[in-house]
């Protein structure tokens, strides 16, 4: 049995990450989401173990202390962190592993697993990612600015990773098809296969 994959996904706030990791969760069976600990507030409708492990700073503090996490960073005055064991864990058991973190924390993971798969997800435009952050019409004009800068930042780090999907508007599905074909050519690199011609080479 090969190896799962482990895959990085990153994007700014309001291109649609979350509809597209839900859409590649469906149709993979064999993907496990990676559980991130941080120390925000659970949001209505959130579950503790399940979107998130909420942790107090401590709590987080001793984990990073431990070097249980493959990767941590803060985002928003909030730490978050990746747990390394269960990744290692469901990549052994052949599961591919999808991580839904920021770029600074993707940047630890290119440089502590060269083999992760890296997508950024970005909008089909700048004015674009404005429009469907004012559009949500929940969130004050200093916060939509704040988030367009976090943006504006987070774009920087884009060509950085092995591959980029444009989130058109209203097209989660055909985003979410580039995430699968790429991760199905993940499994398709010869590094993963070439155990298959042990006996001839
Ligand atoms: P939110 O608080 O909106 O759920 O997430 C804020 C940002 O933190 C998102 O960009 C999300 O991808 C990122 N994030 C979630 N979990 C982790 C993690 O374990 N590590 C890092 N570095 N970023 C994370």
């Amino acid at each position: 049995m090969s190896k799962g994959q482990l895959i990085v996904l990153s994007g700014p706030s309001g291109v649609g990450k979350s509809s597209i990791v839900k859409k590649v969760m469906e149709r993979h069976p064999k993907l496990r989401f990676s559980v991130s600990a941080t120390t925000r507030e659970k949001r209505p409708g959130e579950v503790d173990g399940v979107s998130y492990y909420f942790v107090s700073r401590e709590a987080f503090q001793t984990m990073v202390e431990r070097d249980e996490l493959l990767e941590h960073a803060e985002y928003v005055e909030n730490c978050y962190g990746t747990p390394a064991k269960p990744i290692d864990e469901a990549l052994d058991l052949g599961y591919d592993v999808l991580l839904d973190i920021e770029v600074q924390g993707a940047m630890q993971v290119m440089e502590r697993r060269p083999e992760a798969v890296t997508i950024f997800i970005a909008a089909p435009s700048f004015a674009e990612l404005e429009r469907r952050l004012t559009g949500r019409g929940d969130t004050a004009p200093d916060k939509i600015r704040k988030r367009l800068e976090t943006a504006r930042r987070e774009y920087t780090f884009a060509p950085r990773y092995d591959y980029l999907v444009i989130s058109e508007t209203g097209k989660v599905e055909e985003a979410a098809d580039e995430v699968l074909s790429i991760i199905k050519a993940a499994h398709c690199r010869t590094e993963n296969r070439i155990h298959y011609l042990k006996e001839e080479l």
